[in-house]
């Protein structure tokens, strides 16, 4: 038994549909149990609407309401759905009411409208690959998804969710039925519709996976898997074949945009395998994600990088031998909510990264009460991942002998031990990379990597 699990672009449209629809039925032998996303862009342009109905734009929020349902009949056309598509977007339409009314959007709400998304899109996933030949049923995500009640970024109930998915979805696919059910959403012990938060998807499968007991956790995307190097900074890297758990996550954590981080668990506490395969390259192997170590010659197994983070350097002389500063500073992050990713201290000065600088100014106007503080906002951050950069000797001097023309504003190795990162102005972030890839990946291991 396989979970396959399908994002929005692969079901955005009829066609999209067919060619999910091919490669689920290629693959029956394993049984597959399928799990999809809204279709294409359905969880923003829902949450545009709600937002419109609550700033007292009803009419614009009916318009752009009825849009997205002819966009919803217009690719489910001729699959038999069209009075529960329609029922749906009444219910939708009777929600908009009550939200003009109230005037703000309660995160209940968030979640209620925000689920028609994948409410629909199984449904009519399910219908399309009927019409393909499939012997599919839809499974309502929300009666095998059990959560607590933190609305917007519920936590699973697993042993709950376990036990109906064991129940409900197992014996489904035992029998030779593919069942299709939404990502991201589920539902409180006492039946209120929560979801998993924005991208949600990737854990529903891997809680749908931990759940039936499947011997994979397959997740669909529009890429060859995780490459050397991010595609968007620089073109050309190569396929990483398999990869641990634990590099997977921390790749994620520094941006690489393959994977979902919260998807790991589920499989890790089950070790269940989970593949990132491409829906237009279906051929291709794609990255194994495994929980054991994988031994490889190289020393790195992918370049991760986030742009556009902030340093925030403070200094303090006063703090020469005195103790409590790193949690004054640390006090004032959490005052304003503000995760870091990055820190390096010496005695009486601190940098450190963060990524969201929504509260910066506040941030800095509280730390300046005890430090002197000074902001740079043109940087990048740059993470080596490997779990053999642990043990291995002389890597530094690899590092900075590839960056020998570029300015290092920053370095840590992760305490993790898995990774080593850097933080480099953003004009260099190019030149950084591509300086790092060609010093770590001009011999490949082929066990690991496709040449
Ligand atoms: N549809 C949800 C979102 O856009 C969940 C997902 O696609 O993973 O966030
Ligand atoms: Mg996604």
């Amino acid at each position: 038994m396989i979970v396959m699990k399908f994002g929005g672009t692969s079901v955005e449209s009829a066609a999209a549909m067919e060619r999910v629809a091919g490669i689920v039925a290629a693959r029956l032998d394993r049984q597959p149990v399928v799990v999809v996303s809204a279709m294409g862009k359905t969880t923003n342009r829902l949450l545009a609407i709600a937002a419109e109905a609550c700033n007292g734009e009803r009419e614009e929020a009916s318009r752009l309401l009825a849009e997205l349902a002819a966009y919803t009949l217009g690719e489910a056309a001729g699959l038999g759905e069209d009075a529960f598509i329609e029922a749906h977007f009444q219910e939708l339409s009777a929600f908009l009411d009550e939200l003009a009314e109230i005037g703000e959007l309660p995160d209940q709400y968030v979640d209620l409208i925000s689920s028609y998304g994948e409410r629909l899109s199984s449904r009519i996933v399910a219908a399309a690959f009927r019409k393909a030949g499939l012997d599919a049923v839809h499974v309502d995500a929300r009666e095998v998804i059990v959560t607590d009640r933190r609305h917007t970024q519920a936590a699973p109930l697993y042993s709950r969710s376990y036990a109906k998915l064991e129940a409900r979805v197992r014996p489904l696919a035992l029998a030779g039925k593919v069942v299709v059910m939404g990502g991201f959403i589920g539902s409180t012990q006492d039946g209120f519709t929560t979801t998993l938060g924005r991208g949600g998807s990737d854990f529903s499968a891997s809680i749908v996976g931990a759940g039936i007991g499947a011997e994979e956790i397959q997740i669909w995307t529009d890429v060859d898997g995780m490459l050397t190097c991010d595609p968007r900074i620089l073109p050309g890297g190569h396929r990483v074949k398999m990869i641990s758990f634990a590099e997977a996550a921390e790749l994620a954590y520094f941006g690489a945009k393959v994977l979902h981080p919260a998807t790991v668990v589920p499989a890790i506490e089950k070790n269940i395998p989970v593949l990132i395969l491409n829906s237009r390259n279906p051929e291709s192997e794609g990255t194994r994600i495994v929980a054991e170590r994988v031994a490889c010659g190289n020393a790195v197994k992918s370049i991760a990088c986030k742009r556009n983070i902030v340093v925030v350097n403070i200094q303090s002389l006063r703090m020469l031998m005195a103790h409590g500063f790193l949690k004054r500073i640390f006090d004032v992050f959490d005052r304003f909510q503000t995760p870091v990713d990055m820190v390096t201290t010496s005695e009486v000065s601190v940098s450190l990264t963060i990524d969201n600088s929504m509260h910066l100014e506040e941030i800095c106007s509280e730390l300046r009460k005890i430090a002197d503080v000074t902001v740079d906002d043109s940087s990048s951050l740059i993470c080596l991942v490997g779990d053999n950069i642990r043990e291995t000797s002389g890597l530094g001097a690899r590092v900075f002998g590839a960056l020998r023309a570029i300015n290092v504003r920053m370095i840590a190795q992760g305490a993790s031990l898995l990774n080593l990162s850097l933080v480099v102005a953003d004009a260099d972030l190019r030149a950084a990379v591509e300086a790092l890839h060609a010093e770590f990946f001009s011999t490949l291991d082929e066990r690991v990597f496709e040449a």
